[in-house]
Protein backbone atom coordinates (compact mmCIF):
# COMPACT_ATOMS: atom_id res chain seq x y z
CA UNK A 1 0.00 0.00 0.00
CA UNK A 2 1.19 3.52 -0.83
CA UNK A 3 1.22 6.27 1.45
CA UNK A 4 0.72 9.93 1.32
CA UNK A 5 4.14 11.20 0.39
CA UNK A 6 5.64 14.56 -0.44
CA UNK A 7 7.31 15.79 -3.81
CA UNK A 8 10.85 16.00 -3.71
CA UNK A 9 12.01 19.05 -5.66
CA UNK A 10 15.57 18.95 -6.37
CA UNK A 11 17.53 22.13 -7.25
CA UNK A 12 18.95 22.64 -11.21
CA UNK A 13 21.35 24.95 -11.53
CA UNK A 14 22.32 23.94 -15.03
CA UNK A 15 21.05 21.06 -17.60
CA UNK A 16 23.56 18.35 -15.69
CA UNK A 17 22.36 18.88 -12.08
CA UNK A 18 18.73 18.79 -13.93
CA UNK A 19 19.41 15.36 -14.98
CA UNK A 20 20.99 13.96 -12.23
CA UNK A 21 18.25 15.53 -10.02
CA UNK A 22 16.14 13.51 -12.15
CA UNK A 23 18.02 10.15 -12.55
CA UNK A 24 18.33 10.23 -8.53
CA UNK A 25 14.78 10.45 -8.13
CA UNK A 26 13.65 14.06 -7.82
CA UNK A 27 9.91 14.52 -8.79
CA UNK A 28 10.41 17.76 -9.90
CA UNK A 29 13.34 20.32 -10.27
CA UNK A 30 13.52 23.95 -10.48
CA UNK A 31 15.26 26.13 -12.46
CA UNK A 32 15.84 29.47 -14.11
CA UNK A 33 16.43 31.31 -16.94
CA UNK A 34 19.30 33.27 -17.76
CA UNK A 35 17.18 36.48 -16.11
CA UNK A 36 14.70 36.96 -13.40
CA UNK A 37 15.78 34.74 -11.09
CA UNK A 38 17.86 35.05 -7.73
CA UNK A 39 20.73 33.21 -8.65
CA UNK A 40 22.36 35.58 -11.05
CA UNK A 41 25.78 33.27 -10.45
CA UNK A 42 24.22 29.70 -11.20
CA UNK A 43 25.21 29.18 -14.76
CA UNK A 44 21.14 28.78 -15.29
CA UNK A 45 19.13 28.14 -19.07
CA UNK A 46 19.57 29.14 -22.33
CA UNK A 47 15.61 28.45 -23.69
CA UNK A 48 17.11 25.61 -25.89
CA UNK A 49 18.49 23.78 -22.92
CA UNK A 50 15.07 24.64 -20.88
CA UNK A 51 13.76 23.24 -23.85
CA UNK A 52 15.45 19.83 -23.32
CA UNK A 53 15.40 19.95 -19.66
CA UNK A 54 11.68 20.13 -19.89
CA UNK A 55 11.37 17.21 -22.21
CA UNK A 56 13.98 15.35 -20.62
CA UNK A 57 12.01 15.42 -17.46
CA UNK A 58 8.86 15.02 -18.96
CA UNK A 59 9.93 11.57 -20.61
CA UNK A 60 10.38 10.56 -16.69
CA UNK A 61 7.55 11.63 -15.27
CA UNK A 62 8.95 14.74 -13.36
CA UNK A 63 7.74 18.18 -13.41
CA UNK A 64 10.05 21.35 -14.05
CA UNK A 65 9.34 24.69 -12.40
CA UNK A 66 10.97 27.63 -13.54
CA UNK A 67 11.92 30.30 -10.98
CA UNK A 68 10.85 34.02 -11.95
CA UNK A 69 11.82 35.70 -8.10
CA UNK A 70 13.33 38.55 -8.35
CA UNK A 71 11.75 41.66 -7.83
CA UNK A 72 11.61 43.66 -10.65
CA UNK A 73 11.85 47.10 -11.42
CA UNK A 74 9.78 48.19 -14.98
CA UNK A 75 13.13 48.56 -16.76
CA UNK A 76 13.80 44.85 -16.31
CA UNK A 77 10.12 43.59 -17.42
CA UNK A 78 10.10 44.42 -21.17
CA UNK A 79 11.23 41.01 -22.27
CA UNK A 80 9.36 39.00 -19.78
CA UNK A 81 5.34 38.73 -21.19
CA UNK A 82 8.06 37.16 -24.59
CA UNK A 83 9.57 34.50 -22.04
CA UNK A 84 6.59 33.58 -20.49
CA UNK A 85 4.98 32.73 -23.74
CA UNK A 86 7.61 30.79 -24.31
CA UNK A 87 7.73 28.67 -20.83
CA UNK A 88 4.31 28.17 -21.45
CA UNK A 89 4.89 26.59 -25.45
CA UNK A 90 7.58 24.67 -23.73
CA UNK A 91 4.78 22.92 -21.39
CA UNK A 92 6.95 24.04 -18.06
CA UNK A 93 4.83 22.82 -14.69
CA UNK A 94 5.16 25.87 -12.97
CA UNK A 95 6.68 29.06 -12.42
CA UNK A 96 7.69 30.22 -9.37
CA UNK A 97 7.10 34.33 -8.72
CA UNK A 98 7.44 36.93 -5.77
CA UNK A 99 6.29 40.17 -7.28
CA UNK A 100 2.83 40.36 -7.72
CA UNK A 101 3.55 42.05 -10.79
CA UNK A 102 5.16 39.26 -12.04
CA UNK A 103 2.11 37.19 -10.99
CA UNK A 104 -0.20 39.10 -13.07
CA UNK A 105 2.03 39.13 -16.34
CA UNK A 106 1.78 35.26 -15.73
CA UNK A 107 -2.08 35.03 -16.01
CA UNK A 108 -1.98 37.75 -18.70
CA UNK A 109 0.34 35.30 -20.99
CA UNK A 110 0.00 31.95 -20.02
CA UNK A 111 -1.84 29.26 -18.56
CA UNK A 112 1.20 28.08 -16.48
CA UNK A 113 0.47 27.50 -12.96
CA UNK A 114 1.80 30.05 -10.62
CA UNK A 115 3.94 29.20 -7.25
CA UNK A 116 4.38 31.48 -4.85
CA UNK A 117 8.13 32.07 -3.96
CA UNK A 118 9.63 31.88 -0.49
CA UNK A 119 11.05 35.74 -1.21
CA UNK A 120 7.52 36.47 -1.56
CA UNK A 121 7.24 35.72 2.99
CA UNK A 122 4.05 34.19 3.04
CA UNK A 123 3.49 33.85 6.86
CA UNK A 124 0.02 33.55 7.13
CA UNK A 125 -3.44 32.57 5.98
CA UNK A 126 -4.30 35.98 4.78
CA UNK A 127 -0.89 35.89 2.47
CA UNK A 128 -1.99 32.46 1.43
CA UNK A 129 -5.98 33.89 0.33
CA UNK A 130 -4.38 36.91 -1.18
CA UNK A 131 -1.83 35.27 -3.68
CA UNK A 132 -4.98 32.46 -4.70
CA UNK A 133 -7.05 34.82 -5.25
CA UNK A 134 -4.59 36.39 -7.78
CA UNK A 135 -4.29 32.91 -9.49
CA UNK A 136 -1.62 31.22 -7.00
CA UNK A 137 -2.29 27.19 -6.26
CA UNK A 138 1.24 26.43 -4.41
CA UNK A 139 2.95 28.89 -1.41
CA UNK A 140 6.65 28.40 -0.90
CA UNK A 141 6.26 29.44 2.47
CA UNK A 142 8.64 31.75 4.36
CA UNK A 143 11.55 30.39 6.08
CA UNK A 144 9.89 31.42 9.48
CA UNK A 145 7.06 29.15 9.79
CA UNK A 146 7.08 25.71 11.43
CA UNK A 147 5.88 22.61 10.11
CA UNK A 148 3.14 22.77 12.04
CA UNK A 149 1.65 25.62 11.36
CA UNK A 150 2.48 25.21 7.46
CA UNK A 151 0.24 22.30 7.78
CA UNK A 152 -2.66 24.29 9.28
CA UNK A 153 -2.26 26.47 6.91
CA UNK A 154 -2.94 24.06 4.08
CA UNK A 155 -5.42 22.35 5.54
CA UNK A 156 -6.90 25.65 6.28
CA UNK A 157 -6.52 27.41 2.85
CA UNK A 158 -6.52 24.23 0.32
CA UNK A 159 -3.76 25.48 -1.37
CA UNK A 160 -0.69 23.46 -1.42
CA UNK A 161 2.31 24.41 0.67
CA UNK A 162 6.32 23.78 0.24
CA UNK A 163 8.88 24.45 2.30
CA UNK A 164 12.90 24.06 2.64
CA UNK A 165 13.64 20.97 3.86
CA UNK A 166 17.56 21.44 3.03
CA UNK A 167 20.51 23.58 1.99
CA UNK A 168 21.73 26.58 3.13
CA UNK A 169 19.93 29.62 4.76
CA UNK A 170 19.63 33.41 4.89
CA UNK A 171 19.65 34.98 7.78
CA UNK A 172 17.56 37.57 6.81
CA UNK A 173 13.71 37.49 6.92
CA UNK A 174 13.15 35.46 3.82
CA UNK A 175 13.58 38.07 0.74
CA UNK A 176 14.06 40.99 2.32
CA UNK A 177 18.00 40.98 2.88
CA UNK A 178 19.72 44.30 1.41
CA UNK A 179 23.28 43.78 3.45
CA UNK A 180 24.43 42.55 -0.05
CA UNK A 181 23.34 45.58 -1.62
CA UNK A 182 25.11 47.93 0.78
CA UNK A 183 28.05 46.26 1.28
CA UNK A 184 28.88 44.63 -2.41
CA UNK A 185 26.59 46.95 -4.41
CA UNK A 186 25.21 43.63 -5.75
CA UNK A 187 21.30 43.72 -4.92
CA UNK A 188 20.27 40.14 -3.85
CA UNK A 189 16.66 40.43 -4.68
CA UNK A 190 17.50 40.93 -8.24
CA UNK A 191 19.93 37.93 -8.44
CA UNK A 192 23.13 39.48 -6.53
CA UNK A 193 23.84 38.23 -3.81
CA UNK A 194 27.16 38.56 -2.48
CA UNK A 195 26.77 36.07 1.26
CA UNK A 196 27.69 39.16 2.81
CA UNK A 197 26.07 37.39 5.73
CA UNK A 198 29.06 34.82 5.74
CA UNK A 199 31.61 37.69 6.34
CA UNK A 200 33.24 38.15 9.60
CA UNK A 201 32.31 41.97 10.88
CA UNK A 202 33.64 43.92 13.54
CA UNK A 203 31.48 44.88 16.40
CA UNK A 204 32.09 48.19 18.31
CA UNK A 205 30.79 48.21 21.25
CA UNK A 206 29.52 51.27 23.54
CA UNK A 207 32.78 51.00 26.02
CA UNK A 208 34.73 51.17 23.10
CA UNK A 209 35.09 47.53 22.93
CA UNK A 210 35.56 45.99 19.86
CA UNK A 211 34.83 41.80 18.55
CA UNK A 212 35.21 40.21 15.14
CA UNK A 213 32.42 37.93 14.26
CA UNK A 214 30.96 35.97 12.22
CA UNK A 215 27.35 37.19 14.34
CA UNK A 216 24.98 36.96 11.01
CA UNK A 217 26.39 33.68 9.11
CA UNK A 218 23.49 30.82 9.44
CA UNK A 219 24.19 27.56 9.94
CA UNK A 220 23.30 25.10 7.11
CA UNK A 221 18.85 23.78 7.22
CA UNK A 222 18.87 20.19 8.04
CA UNK A 223 15.26 18.53 7.77
CA UNK A 224 15.98 14.90 7.25
CA UNK A 225 15.33 14.07 10.93
CA UNK A 226 12.30 16.08 10.73
CA UNK A 227 11.09 13.83 7.83
CA UNK A 228 8.33 12.26 9.72
CA UNK A 229 6.73 15.69 11.25
CA UNK A 230 6.29 17.00 7.32
CA UNK A 231 4.59 13.65 6.54
CA UNK A 232 2.35 13.82 9.35
CA UNK A 233 1.28 17.64 8.68
CA UNK A 234 0.87 16.26 4.98
CA UNK A 235 2.82 19.51 3.24
CA UNK A 236 2.65 18.67 -0.55
CA UNK A 237 6.56 19.57 -1.24
CA UNK A 238 9.31 19.22 0.35
CA UNK A 239 12.24 21.76 -1.62
CA UNK A 240 16.52 20.98 -1.23
CA UNK A 241 17.73 24.68 -1.37
CA UNK A 242 21.26 24.75 -3.33
CA UNK A 243 21.17 25.23 -7.55
CA UNK A 244 24.49 26.86 -7.21
CA UNK A 245 25.88 23.74 -5.49
CA UNK A 246 27.62 20.60 -7.45
CA UNK A 247 26.30 17.39 -9.37
CA UNK A 248 27.89 15.41 -5.87
CA UNK A 249 25.38 17.83 -3.88
CA UNK A 250 22.18 17.39 -6.52
CA UNK A 251 22.93 13.34 -6.36
CA UNK A 252 23.75 13.14 -2.82
CA UNK A 253 20.99 14.93 -1.55
CA UNK A 254 17.96 13.47 -3.98
CA UNK A 255 19.21 10.05 -3.29
CA UNK A 256 19.07 10.64 0.34
CA UNK A 257 15.67 12.31 0.09
CA UNK A 258 14.32 9.67 -2.34
CA UNK A 259 15.43 6.93 -0.04
CA UNK A 260 14.11 8.16 2.90
CA UNK A 261 10.79 9.46 0.92
CA UNK A 262 10.31 5.93 -0.60
CA UNK A 263 11.11 4.01 3.01
CA UNK A 264 8.04 6.00 4.20
CA UNK A 265 6.12 5.40 0.99
CA UNK A 266 6.51 1.49 0.92
CA UNK A 267 5.88 1.38 5.16
CA UNK A 268 4.05 3.69 6.05
CA UNK A 269 6.03 3.88 9.00
CA UNK A 270 9.31 4.94 10.15
CA UNK A 271 10.06 2.28 12.65
CA UNK A 272 13.85 0.42 11.64
CA UNK A 273 14.59 3.40 9.26
CA UNK A 274 18.33 3.45 8.58
CA UNK A 275 18.50 6.75 9.82
CA UNK A 276 22.06 6.79 10.58
CA UNK A 277 23.16 5.79 7.57
CA UNK A 278 21.08 8.83 5.45
CA UNK A 279 22.45 11.08 7.46
CA UNK A 280 26.17 9.33 7.40
CA UNK A 281 25.52 9.83 3.48
CA UNK A 282 24.44 13.34 3.62
CA UNK A 283 27.76 14.34 5.95
CA UNK A 284 29.94 13.15 2.87
CA UNK A 285 29.19 16.49 1.12
CA UNK A 286 30.61 19.51 2.36
CA UNK A 287 28.90 21.03 4.71
CA UNK A 288 28.11 23.80 7.53
CA UNK A 289 26.97 22.91 11.26
CA UNK A 290 23.46 21.97 11.10
CA UNK A 291 20.09 23.40 12.11
CA UNK A 292 16.31 22.78 11.92
CA UNK A 293 15.91 26.34 11.50
CA UNK A 294 12.45 27.33 12.47
CA UNK A 295 11.32 23.85 11.21
CA UNK A 296 10.25 23.00 14.66
CA UNK A 297 10.12 26.12 16.86
CA UNK A 298 10.98 29.63 15.54
CA UNK A 299 15.11 29.88 14.81
CA UNK A 300 17.37 31.39 17.56
CA UNK A 301 20.51 32.43 18.38
CA UNK A 302 21.93 28.39 17.80
CA UNK A 303 21.11 28.92 14.35
CA UNK A 304 24.06 31.26 13.91
CA UNK A 305 27.76 30.92 13.98
CA UNK A 306 29.12 32.69 16.91
CA UNK A 307 32.83 31.91 15.40
CA UNK A 308 34.60 30.71 12.05
CA UNK A 309 32.04 28.90 10.39
CA UNK A 310 33.27 25.46 9.90
CA UNK A 311 32.92 23.61 6.18
CA UNK A 312 33.65 20.23 6.35
CA UNK A 313 34.76 18.81 3.03
CA UNK A 314 36.66 15.26 3.20
CA UNK A 315 34.60 14.04 -0.14
CA UNK A 316 34.89 15.61 -3.61
CA UNK A 317 33.03 15.15 -7.03
CA UNK A 318 35.52 12.78 -8.71
CA UNK A 319 33.77 12.38 -12.08
CA UNK A 320 30.16 11.25 -13.92
CA UNK A 321 29.37 7.60 -15.65
CA UNK A 322 29.13 8.59 -19.70
CA UNK A 323 28.45 4.89 -20.15
CA UNK A 324 28.19 1.36 -18.59
CA UNK A 325 27.95 -1.68 -19.94
CA UNK A 326 28.81 -5.70 -20.06
CA UNK A 327 30.32 -5.73 -23.13
CA UNK A 328 31.99 -2.36 -23.29
CA UNK A 329 33.17 -1.22 -19.27
CA UNK A 330 32.32 1.70 -17.91
CA UNK A 331 33.61 5.36 -19.05
CA UNK A 332 34.03 7.70 -16.48
CA UNK A 333 34.29 11.50 -17.52
CA UNK A 334 37.01 12.84 -14.60
CA UNK A 335 36.24 15.94 -12.87
CA UNK A 336 38.94 15.88 -10.42
CA UNK A 337 42.83 14.32 -9.91
CA UNK A 338 43.23 10.86 -8.56
CA UNK A 339 45.30 8.17 -8.64
CA UNK A 340 45.55 4.44 -8.07
CA UNK A 341 45.60 4.75 -3.77
CA UNK A 342 42.12 6.92 -4.03
CA UNK A 343 39.00 5.80 -2.57
CA UNK A 344 35.91 5.98 -5.10
CA UNK A 345 32.51 5.31 -4.62
CA UNK A 346 29.68 5.03 -7.11
CA UNK A 347 26.17 6.91 -6.01
CA UNK A 348 23.47 4.32 -7.66
CA UNK A 349 20.26 5.30 -8.16
CA UNK A 350 18.92 2.64 -6.16
CA UNK A 351 21.05 0.09 -3.09
CA UNK A 352 24.09 0.39 -1.60
CA UNK A 353 26.87 3.08 -2.98
CA UNK A 354 29.78 1.12 -5.23
CA UNK A 355 33.35 0.94 -4.61
CA UNK A 356 35.03 1.50 -7.76
CA UNK A 357 38.65 -0.60 -8.02
CA UNK A 358 41.27 2.19 -9.17
CA UNK A 359 43.82 -0.34 -9.28
CA UNK A 360 41.90 -1.74 -12.62
CA UNK A 361 41.87 1.97 -14.13
CA UNK A 362 43.03 2.53 -17.58
CA UNK A 363 42.99 4.78 -20.32
CA UNK A 364 40.28 4.73 -22.81
CA UNK A 365 43.11 2.56 -25.51
CA UNK A 366 42.82 0.04 -23.10
CA UNK A 367 46.58 1.34 -21.60
CA UNK A 368 47.67 1.69 -18.03
CA UNK A 369 47.03 4.80 -15.87
CA UNK A 370 48.75 6.17 -13.01
CA UNK A 371 46.89 9.13 -12.47
CA UNK A 372 44.18 11.51 -13.65
CA UNK A 373 43.06 15.09 -15.12
CA UNK A 374 40.18 16.67 -14.75
CA UNK A 375 37.91 16.19 -17.88
CA UNK A 376 39.96 13.23 -19.25
CA UNK A 377 38.47 9.91 -20.41
CA UNK A 378 38.71 6.73 -18.27
CA UNK A 379 37.96 3.13 -18.13
CA UNK A 380 36.92 0.68 -15.34
CA UNK A 381 35.72 -3.12 -15.82
CA UNK A 382 31.54 -3.56 -15.77
CA UNK A 383 30.29 -3.87 -12.38
CA UNK A 384 26.65 -4.51 -11.99
CA UNK A 385 24.60 -1.68 -10.93
CA UNK A 386 26.77 1.01 -12.83
CA UNK A 387 24.73 2.81 -14.81
CA UNK A 388 25.31 6.04 -17.39
CA UNK A 389 24.34 9.46 -15.28
CA UNK A 390 25.85 8.09 -11.86
CA UNK A 391 28.04 10.58 -10.22
CA UNK A 392 31.43 9.16 -8.49
CA UNK A 393 32.81 10.54 -5.44
CA UNK A 394 36.14 10.49 -4.13
CA UNK A 395 37.53 10.32 0.14
CA UNK A 396 40.24 13.93 -0.37
CA UNK A 397 43.04 12.45 1.44
CA UNK A 398 44.42 14.97 4.38
CA UNK A 399 47.64 16.53 4.19
S1 LIG B 1 23.63 38.21 2.06
FE1 LIG B 1 23.10 36.40 3.26
S2 LIG B 1 21.16 36.90 4.27
FE2 LIG B 1 21.44 38.36 2.57
S3 LIG B 1 20.34 37.43 0.83
FE3 LIG B 1 22.50 36.82 0.69
S4 LIG B 1 22.56 34.82 1.76
FE4 LIG B 1 20.66 35.83 2.37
Amino acid sequence: MNHFTPELLAPAGNLDKLKTAILYGADAVYCAGQDYGLRAAADNFTQEELAVGVQFAHERGSKVYVVLNGFLHDEDLAGLPKFIQFLDSIKVDAVIVSDPGVALLVKEHSTIPLHVSTQASVLNLHGVKAWSELGATRVVLGREVTVHDAGTLQRTSGIEMEMFVHGAMCMAYSGHCVISNFTQGRDSNRGGCAHSCRFSYDIKFEDGQRESSFFMSSKDLEGLSVLPRFVQEGIVSLKVEGRMKSELYAATTTRVYRQALDFWKNHGSWENAPWMKWQEEMRKLPHRDETTASLIAPAGSDSIYDEREHVDQSWAMAGVILAASSERGVMIECRHTFDQTSQLEVLTFKGDVIELPVREMCAPDFTSIEKTKPSSLIRFPWIEGLAAGQVIRLKKVRS
